[in-house]
This record gives structure tokens, C-alpha cells and sequence, in this order.
């Protein structure tokens, strides 16, 4: 079974609501590829702007982080009931930046992963080597870690739906993008890894992306890649150029 590509954009924290909503006007004509998924994850404010700029498009909103409590005294924090609310269909992570400076670990992404799909969220796992693991040639242990924790007591029908971003911390907003070669690399041990855990049917149908620095030269020879489903694009999800990555065939 083919799996179907998925792109998704992270917007960080970047674009005021009013921004936003201009942002969407332009990019809704130049992300209309019905063949692919496309996702546009947003800062929490922007959510309800950004679904509604997006209504009779293809886009599918996503928030950029979720707590892993239904509700409660949790000040600043954003609950699974209040994204599912308002339509949100998917969630990022444990992305680099929020376990760089959020003190985000594989322990709370697996909570959050575990309330996502309670809520039937759609989780982007993120997961990603920093430069020193990958000259310390530890990259694959450290991932397969970060998956093994992420998906602990999830199961195999909502691993199937899940979606895993391999980011090498190394290519995020560096302007670096992994070879072809590095990112395959490591999608495929990721597919492996997820075989391990569960079995060659959930291996086959969860989708990989790579995400660093993808951009729209970039994006035709990473997504043709066997194990790549497509890619979370950080930087050129906030530009025209978005589309180009979206249309990358
Ligand atoms: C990201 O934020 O997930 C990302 C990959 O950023 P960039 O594309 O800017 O490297």
C-alpha cells in the first residue's frame, strides 16, 4: 500500500493572527495539490484564524505543542479537548526546540503522545541527533531511543496513524539540509525500529518525514525517497515558496 505524503509547516512563533490570515490568503492557491496532505502547524492564537482563512481549501490545521492533562491548574498550558474543539486534527512533538528549551523529554512526549491519541489527535513525533551524537557516531541508538520511549503503550492501530518527523538538530534553521543518503538512512531505521516494536504492517503504513531546512530544491529527491513520506518544513512554510515544496513533483 502507498502511503500518502504528508507536508507540514511549523510555523515556531512567527505570525500575529492578522498575519497569519494574509499568509494563508497566499499560500491556499499554491498548496492545492489534492495528492498530498497538507498541514499547517500554527501557534495556538492563530489556530482559530488560520481554520477559518483556510475553510474550502485542502489545508488541515495542526498545533506546534499540547499538554498531557485534560484540563486544570496547568497556567499556559493548551489541553487535547480545547484543540479537538476547534477541528485540530494534529499536534507536533517533542520538537528539538521544545527539548532544547521547554524541558520537553521522550517521558513527556510519550504522555502527550498517549493523550493525543485519546483525543484522536494525529501526533508528529519529532526526533533528531544533535551534530556531537552524529560525530560520536551514536545517531541511531539515540533515535531508536527517542521512538522506543515516544511510543511506549501506544499501539500498533495508533502507531499505524502516527506520523514521525526525523529532524537532525544539526539541519533545523541552519540552512544545512541532511544528504538524500542521511535522511533515507535514518527514516529506514526508524521504519526498522517500529517493526521491532511492533511488527511489518505498522512499519509499513506509519508515515516518516524528514525535516531541516527542506526547500523546494531540496524536497523532489527527499520525498522520492523510500522511506521518506514527506517532510516538516520550518523556515519556507512561512513563504510563497511553501507551495513549490507542496507541488515537489
Ligand atoms: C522545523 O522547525 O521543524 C524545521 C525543520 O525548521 P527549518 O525547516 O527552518 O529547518
Amino acid at each position: 500500500m502507498a502511503r500518502r505524503k504528508i507536508v507540514a509547516g511549523n510555523w515556531k512563533m512567527n505570525m500575529t493572527p492578522s498575519e497569519a490570515v494574509k499568509l494563508v490568503e497566499t499560500l491556499k492557491p499554491l498548496v492545492a495539490n489534492e495528492e498530498v496532505d497538507v498541514v499547517f502547524c500554527v501557534p495556538a492564537i492563530d489556530i482559530i484564524p488560520v481554520m477559518e482563512a483556510a475553510k474550502g481549501s485542502n489545508i488541515q490545521v495542526g498545533a506546534e505543542n499540547m499538554y498531557f492533562e485534560e484540563k486544570g491548574a496547568y497556567t499556559g498550558e493548551i489541553s487535547p479537548a480545547m484543540l479537538t474543539d476547534v477541528g485540530v486534527k494534529y499536534v507536533v512533538l517533542g520538537h528539538s526546540e521544545r527539548r532544547e528549551y521547554f524541558a520537553e523529554t521522550s517521558e513527556t512526549v510519550n504522555k502527550k503522545m498517549l493523550k493525543a491519541f485519546e483525543h484522536g489527535i494525529t501526533p508528529i513525533m519529532c526526533c533528531g541527533e544533535s551534530l556531537e551524537q552524529r560525530e560520536q557516531g551514536i545517531t541511531m541508538d539515540w533515535i531508536r531511543q527517542q521512538v522506543k520511549v515516544g511510543f511506549l503503550n501506544v499501539t500498533a492501530d495508533q502507531a499505524k496513524t502516527a506520523v514521525i518527523a526525523y529532524e537532525p538538530i544539526w539541519a533545523i534553521g541552519t540552512g544545512k539540509t541532511a544528504t538524500t543518503e542521511q535522511a533515507q538512512e535514518v527514516c529506514a531505521e526508524i521504519r526498522k525500529c517500529i517493526a521491532e516494536i511492533y511488527d511489518d504492517a505498522t512499519a509499513a503504513e506509519i508515515r516518516i518525514q524528514y525535516g531541516g531546512s527542506v526547500n523546494a530544491k531540496t524536497a523532489p529527491d527527499l520525498f522520492a525517497q523510500a522511506d521518506i513520506d514527506g517532510g516538516l518544513v520550518g523556515g519556507a512554510s512561512l513563504k510563497e515558496e511553501f507551495g513549490k515544496i507542496v507541488n515537489y513533483k
